[in-house]
């Protein structure tokens, strides 16, 4: 099988004549279904790797918090109060 970048070139060489915006914008090799023109499998993959980097960037944010937290209970301490 050639690698996916092939693949997706042969598709649209297929599809020739089709608008661009018929095919998944980010495999090139399915059709288009979401609004953001995404095929079905890349749709849900973008949808978790989006989910995931805001999981992380919650814990990012609440890490900070615990410093501010962290920070202000020991300003007399760090000779900030
Ligand atoms: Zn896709």
């Amino acid at each position: 099988m050639p690698p996916r970048r092939a693949r997706g070139e042969a598709v649209r060489a297929e599809r020739a004549g089709r608008p661009v915006s018929d095919w998944c914008i980010r495999c090139g090799d399915s059709d288009a279904v979401d609004e953001e023109g995404c095929c079905i499998h890349c749709h849900w993959a973008v949808l978790t790797e989006v989910s995931r980097g805001l999981q992380r960037f919650l814990v990012y944010l609440a890490r900070w918090a615990e410093f501010r937290d962290w920070e202000l209970a020991h300003a007399h301490q760090l000779g900030q109060d």
